[in-house]
């Protein structure tokens, strides 16, 4: 999966147990559900979020949702790496 999605855990210093659980497989069908069936907010700026990624964490995988905008913001800021 993006590997900017376990960055953003650092940058927004967001506890994962507080993030909701993903799924395990199927991410793919599972992202499709949560940002086309779904409603979410944005964890950064609370906004209606267009996007999710599953960050792989100690916790297992968990939803960050994002709005387009910030997900261009954590595509600037997480570098790889
Ligand atoms: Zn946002």
């Amino acid at each position: 999966m993006d590997p900017a999605a376990d960055g953003l855990l650092h940058l927004l210093k967001a506890e994962p147990t507080l993030l909701p659980e993903a799924p395990a497989d199927h991410l793919g069908a599972a992202i499709t559900h949560r940002t086309q069936d779904e409603i979410h907010h944005c964890l950064r700026c609370g906004q209606d979020a267009g996007i999710a990624y599953i960050a792989h964490t100690d916790a297992g995988n968990r939803w960050i949702d994002l709005c387009p905008q910030c997900a261009y913001w954590l595509r600037c800021n997480a570098t790889p790496g």
